[in-house]
């Protein structure tokens, strides 16, 4: 059973996650962060910089100032009732640079998949206006012609295929993003009619640094291997896990804090950056869980969680073929 059998209105324009019962934000506690004066405002002297954007979102700056952003979510569309998104959302936290702002720093957005706290729906107008082109696989083009990105924004890419976005190398993965049925826990690649991609990770070469950010994704067999092979040195995971319940839900889940740090270790990285636990509310993850666990079995792995000022990270130097 496909996710697009089991649940046609959620991915039917792909803009639509519901969590019901779950409490307001007004219970989470903590400050508000806006990074936008020191993303603008940094210029590394080498390798890269990285800021969380909240949620999955990501935020890559090189030494020739150039920048990139994966997965932001920074329009309140999702948390908004309309009549495409009657279920609206509570986010934890709020994103951490406005719509307008993202548009005006970076130099091109890379989208992993379709769900609307990836490619977010709200985002459209502000980056098309401002000539952002929006990276993304290629069976996710027609949910983001549907959010109303023009064709000529849009940089369709397979998995596989190595391309260059602004001066960074870029080679998307594939994500095991679908409910494959025969139960809780199964999930596969997930695929249009056509065999393309409709969620991918994205391996990034930039400023002497490999990273990988997951997108959503559980670990599926060969995944630790694509990244040693491919000399990945920094792993932006997902930690907000899964159980049955979200997936009753309809809520195809991610790797858990546990599996994030086993899949860093097991591709030989040596930094771990947790992403897309502060969310949704009712599917939220612990960064304390991923230090803990890691901590105590994989002592040679760095948990980092970027703040305010970012985390840099300089080259790296060039590691012996696995
Ligand atoms: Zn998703």
């Amino acid at each position: 059973m496909r996710a697009s059998e089991s649940f046609p209105g959620w991915l039917s324009v792909g803009c639509r996650v519901i969590i019901r019962g779950v409490p307001q934000r007004d219970d989470v506690p903590g400050p508000e962060l806006d990074i936008a004066d020191a993303v603008r405002a940094a210029r590394p002297a080498d390798g890269v910089t990285v800021w969380l954007l909240g949620n999955a979102g990501v935020l890559l700056v090189d030494a020739s100032g150039r920048r990139l952003a994966i997965d932001p979510w920074t329009s309140s569309w999702l948390e908004t009732r309309s009549a495409v998104n009657p279920e609206p959302v509570v986010r934890q936290r709020p994103a951490r640079l406005a719509s307008e702002d993202l548009a005006d720093l970076v130099d091109a957005v890379l989208v992993t998949h379709e769900h609307p706290d990836h490619l977010d729906p709200g985002l459209a107008g502000t980056l098309t206006e401002a000539g952002i082109p929006v990276v993304l696989p290629q069976g996710c083009v027609p949910a983001a012609e549907a959010c109303g990105y023009p064709p000529s924004a849009l940089l369709p890419v397979r998995a596989g295929e190595d391309v260059d976005v602004h001066g960074f190398g870029v080679l998307p993965l594939p994500a095991a993003h679908a409910f494959a049925g025969g139960g809780y826990g199964h999930c596969e690649e997930w695929l249009d009619g056509g065999g393309a991609h409709r969620a991918v990770g994205y391996v990034l070469r930039c400023g002497g640094r490999v990273l990988f950010h997951a997108g959503d994704t559980v670990m599926w067999r060969g995944l630790a291997e694509r990244l040693r092979s491919a000399r990945v040195d920094t792993c932006l995971l997902p930690i907000n896990g899964r159980d049955r319940l979200r997936e009753e839900r309809g809520l195809v889940g991610n790797l858990t804090a546990r599996e994030s740090a086993d899949l860093a270790a097991a591709c030989g990285a040596d930094v771990l950056i947790p992403v897309h636990f502060d969310g949704v509310l009712g599917n939220t993850g612990s960064p304390g869980e991923v230090v803990d666990y890691a901590s105590a079995s994989y002592p040679q792995l760095s948990v980092l969680l970027p703040g305010r000022t970012g985390v840099h990270l300089p080259p790296r130097e060039e590691r012996s073929p696995a």
